[in-house]
């Protein structure tokens, strides 16, 4: 089996305006020093946007006025705006943000006791096309910027509460965060770091459908984030049925990637695994899922599908998925059962963009 990138997603090339969030210390301070501004206005800018929330150069009160008008002309802060936001019962909150080319992406914050946690999409739709998925329905448009994730997460920050502190971020939002991976990274970094989220990276998890070669190139930064694979099948077999990608990566494969990845930062893989009624949680697939799972060394997170209009898929039964949370414990296998969230909005990812699409497009 060849260690491919994955079928190469060649995505449309993203138009990447330089925005603030684009932006670390030092290459803010190289951007100032040629302004001729002293060598502190850095990190005063960054603590304004990150630390305080500030949505504009404007409120940044103790910054020279011709200075503020000048970031404001030639440096984006934000770049969306607003264009739907939904409220679920459980507290569960998603915004649809629009960037200036008319795209759109989802962000969502998932509250939980004292955990905030925020999802961030990472490209503009997604070239995976798994066949459950409403995401995958309409391909991939184009490929975020890293400033344009991180904006994801300061947005759901302000929305819901301001300065309240994120504590986790999941890379799990619309697209494959690995096929965008110098943006992925440079968004983890800055989120990541004290002058910007000042999120630990223990506390961020990336999501991939399960690019080995991408694996072993984020394992290589030794990163102490969470890699999380969406397995969904115990078999080459089924798992090619529903994520076309699979097609060219082969479980063992992953299993290999898997054990480099924890050789190289001693972080277990997480596999995330959405139980779809009367496809893929049966028991003696669950035992085979729990073979992989400890091949991979790896903790089984099983989720129920929510479902999605006009696609075949159904949720399992309760009493299916409690079967097969059995049985991967009675192997041995950490495994929890999460608990869907924001069911009462559209929670699956990618329907509230559908919906955005299908309401403009009448
Ligand atoms: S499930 Fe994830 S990887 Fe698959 S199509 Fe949807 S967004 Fe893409």
């Amino acid at each position: 089996m060849m260690d491919v990138l994955g079928p190469s997603p060649r995505p449309a090339t993203a138009p990447r305006p330089a925005s603030l969030f684009d932006h670390t210390p030092d290459t803010l301070g190289a951007l100032l020093a040629e302004w001729r501004q002293p060598a502190y206005r850095a990190r005063q800018v960054l603590e304004w946007a990150f630390l305080h929330g500030a949505e504009c150069y404007e409120a940044m009160s103790n910054l020279p006025r011709d200075l503020r008008a000048r970031l404001a002309a030639e440096l984006p802060l934000y770049q969306s705006v607003i264009a739907r936001r939904q409220e679920s019962a459980d507290g569960t909150t998603k915004l649809l943000l629009r960037w200036a080319d008319g795209s759109t992406s989802e962000c969502v914050l998932i509250p939980d006791g004292e955990r905030r946690t925020v999802c961030v999409s990472t490209q503009v739709g997604c070239p995976v096309g798994c066949v459950f998925c409403a995401s995958g329905l309409g391909g991939l448009q184009r490929q975020l910027s890293a400033a344009q994730i991180v904006e994801q997460a300061m947005r759901v920050r302000a929305a819901c509460g301001g300065e309240a502190r994120l504590s986790n971020v999941v890379f799990m939002g619309l697209g494959e965060p690995l096929a965008n991976f110098d943006a992925t990274l440079a968004a983890v970094r800055t989120i990541n770091a004290d002058w910007g989220l000042g999120i630990g990276a223990r506390k961020i998890t990336v999501s991939t459908v399960g690019l080995p070669r991408q694996m072993r190139r984020l394992a290589d930064e030794k990163l102490q984030i969470t890699l999380a694979l969406s397995l969904h099948a115990p078999t080459d077999e089924l798992r090619q049925q529903i994520i076309p990608w699979a097609e060219r990566v082969t479980i063992e494969s992953l299993i290999e990637a898997c054990n480099y990845y924890f050789a190289a930062t001693g972080r277990e893989v997480t596999l995330e695994y959405i139980l779809l009624g009367g496809l893929n949680d049966a028991e003696p697939q669950a035992r085979a899922l729990a073979s992989v799972a400890r091949r991979m060394r790896s903790n089984v997170n099983l989720l129920l599908y929510n479902p999605v209009e006009g696609l075949p898929f159904r949720r399992p039964t309760d009493r299916a998925a409690q079967n097969f949370l059995a049985a991967l414990r009675e192997a041995g296998i950490n495994a929890h059962l999460r608990r869907s969230r924001g069911l009462d909005i559209d929670a699956a990812c990618g329907q509230l963009r559908r919906r955005e699409h299908a309401d403009r497009t009448g």
